[in-house]
């Protein structure tokens, strides 16, 4: 059983195994949580991801997808790259929101990660309503079957932090 764990914090100053990244498709860096890992990171993490794109993911990463790197000199072992679905009026897009956390829980079993942080994927530039986006998040890692013994979700202000608390009670 894994368990859930909230922090309210900077994803970045965690300690733990794996790291997940709210990362676009090009794995070539961007805003937000992105934007942080790679800043205190350093530029290892973006090699690897060059590197991946040169090889295996020319088109970049699929939404809903995972792939990992190196942390480079984060207190982790390693980045999962995850792609989160922008929101959308029109389409029902969970399935890709919650492929993010299934795909990511797998490839840190790959990995043998035990420890992993995740942010709340989707809801900061690509929009996802923030009570939504907990509900998908927390339901999705209870559902999933894994070797991972804590997910501690790392919310960057005190609304994210109180619509994860709300799922998680
Ligand atoms: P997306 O493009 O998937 O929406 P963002 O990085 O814009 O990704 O936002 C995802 C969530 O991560 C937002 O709730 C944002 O406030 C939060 N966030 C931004 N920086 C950090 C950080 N350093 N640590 C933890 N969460 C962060």
């Amino acid at each position: 059983m894994t368990t859930i764990t909230l922090v309210q914090g900077d994803i970045t100053r965690q300690s733990v195994d794996a790291i997940v990244n709210a990362a676009n498709s090009s794995l070539l860096g961007g805003g937000g949580v992105d934007g942080a890992i790679h800043r205190r990171g350093g530029p290892a993490i973006l090699a690897e991801c060059r590197k991946l794109r040169a090889s295996q993911y020319g088109k970049g990463l699929r939404t809903g997808q995972a792939v990992a790197t190196t942390a480079g000199e984060l207190d982790a072992r390693w980045v999962i790259h995850t792609v989160g679905p922008r929101y959308s009026h029109e389409e029902d897009r969970s399935e890709l929101l919650a492929s993010c956390y299934r795909e990511s829980l797998r490839i840190a079993d790959e990995l043998g990660a035990r420890t992993v942080a995740f942010p709340a994927v989707s809801a900061g530039i690509y929009g996802w309503p923030m009570e939504d986006a907990a509900r998908i998040a927390v339901e999705t890692v209870r559902a999933t079957e894994t070797s991972v013994e804590e997910a501690r979700f790392v919310l960057f202000d005190e609304r994210a932090y109180e619509a994860f608390a709300a799922r998680v009670g």
